[in-house]
């Protein structure tokens, strides 16, 4: 499998060469698209990604940063589609699981310039809740909703952290949590890949509970200033944790491509 990281920055005020959360986890030729960031479309599009071999998209909570680009995301399969005449990998249809549907239709109204739109290919919306929420040949996602939002049982968590299953292998994204201690039900008795945001935590910390955990590589994502500003000590430290751990650790950055 491969992880295509898009935007690796934080809600900050644009930062050269950072743009804010979206990766995609590529796998048997299917993408599967994680949060929507501004500018991912652009970046995944232009890096060579084939962004209509996506089979389904998941959006952990509706901060900005997770979703300045989802508009125009929408906008660009559409274009893609009626332009080359091509259709989605799967049915040509997407699902998209969403934590605030109506907040997803001013989102839908934005990408298709508050106009009804014969879309070219059928969008299959999911409130997003707990528990196995996709499965297909390639992947099962499983989803727990955590404290970075607030939200109720009856009206619907906000926000969310996912488990991804993929060729043997376990995968969990962090999408914003108040406490890393909230991923524990994720992990389980072993995590492969740690996707985990800097910008709401002590980098040295996050690192630090990967180690005790027995994650076996910790990929730190959506930074915030504390790395931002000290990039070489983060390094330096995140290469220390590799060394002397069993957690290999490391700093991704926009357009990082990685294979598992
Ligand atoms: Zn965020």
């Amino acid at each position: 499998m491969k992880l295509h990281f898009l935007g690796t920055c934080s809600g900050t005020e644009p930062m050269p060469d950072m743009h804010h959360q979206s990766w995609v986890l590529e796998t048997n030729g299917v993408n599967y698209w994680f949060d929507a960031g501004e500018n991912c479309a652009h970046r995944a599009h232009t890096s060579g990604i084939n962004i209509l071999n996506t089979v389904a998209l998941f959006v952990s909570h509706p901060h900005i940063d997770h979703i300045g680009g989802l508009a125009n995301l929408l906008t660009c399969f559409h274009k893609l589609i009626r332009r080359y005449k091509l259709q989605f990998i799967r049915n040509n249809t997407l699902e998209i699981f969403f934590p605030d549907l109506p907040l997803l239709q001013a989102i839908k109204l934005v990408a298709y310039s508050g106009r009804e739109i014969r879309l070219r290919y059928t969008l299959n919306e999911h409130r997003l809740e707990d528990g196995l929420i996709f499965e297909d040949e390639n992947v099962r996602v499983t989803a727990l909703h955590n404290r970075h939002l607030v939200g109720t049982e009856e009206e619907g968590w906000l926000a969310f952290s996912f488990l991804i299953e993929t060729e043997g292998k376990r995968i969990v994204f962090s999408g914003d949590v108040l406490s890393t201690e909230e991923l524990l039900p994720l992990i389980g008795d072993s995590c492969d890949v740690l996707i985990m945001e800097t910008g709401h935590h002590d980098p040295s910390q996050v690192m630090e509970f990967a180690s005790t955990h027995h994650i076996k590589n910790l990929r730190l994502t959506h930074h915030g200033r504390q790395i931002l500003e000290n990039r070489d000590y983060y390094e330096a430290l995140a290469a220390d944790y590799t060394e002397k751990t069993e957690t290999n650790v490391a700093l991704c950055y926009d357009g990082k491509v990685e294979e598992f």
